[in-house]
């Protein structure tokens, strides 16, 4: 993928002293990585930030709504691969935090019709059952995964407004993925891999 990088903020010392010269270099590394965390663009097996438990996310910083661009972005520039992203979640990207997006309509594959949501929750899953399922972050290999039909998600947009989604068939499945990624979950690990060629 073409993901440029953002270029770091080179240091202004006002001082010849080496000591606070490395202080001063260090304090503008890690200001720099709070404020423009690089992501590393999407991430597959068996890198470890995919099997962890995200964070919620308690403050939208111009870093979260930066690598939520960034997945969207992503998105957007796969839409028409062989196997296209429907979804993506933070740890994808990286970043270890309960962030997701997704299309909210899988024939209207636009911006506008991206949602995304933050510290989001399941409820009302029902009628489950055994699904074949794909992920972008286990390229080449499909799998069979227990899925409810019917699912909700409820959260909040990067503006801090209260999200609920009511999703049936591929968006409860959508649902049930992300917030499993953001629980460290692959379905490598919840299902079954499917034998090659089926
Ligand atoms: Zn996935």
């Amino acid at each position: 993928m073409t993901q440029k990088k953002p270029t770091k903020k080179v240091a202004v010392l006002t001082t010849e002293d080496p000591i606070k010269e490395t202080l001063a270099h260090a304090v503008e590394r890690v200001t720099a990585d709070l404020e423009h965390p690089e992501s590393s663009g999407l991430i597959t097996v068996p890198n470890p930030i995919l099997r962890k438990k995200s964070t919620l996310v308690t403050k939208v910083t111009p870093a979260v709504r930066k690598l939520a661009d960034e997945m969207i972005d992503y998105m957007l520039e796969h839409k028409n691969d062989p196997v296209a992203p429907v979804s993506i979640s933070a740890p994808q990207f990286g970043k270890n935090i309960q962030l997701v997006v997704f299309y909210r309509n899988y024939m209207f594959k636009e911006r506008s019709g991206i949602e995304t949501i933050i510290n989001p929750v399941l409820s009302k899953l029902r009628k489950y059952h055994i699904i074949r399922e794909t992920c972008l972050s286990i390229p080449g290999r499909a799998f069979y995964v227990r899925r409810a039909r019917y699912a909700k998600i409820t959260g909040q947009n990067l503006d801090g407004n209260s999200r609920a989604y009511k999703g049936n068939e591929i968006e409860a499945q959508v649902f049930q993925h992300e917030v499993d990624h953001l629980n460290g979950i692959l379905i490598d690990e919840s299902g079954e891999m499917v034998p090659r060629g089926v």
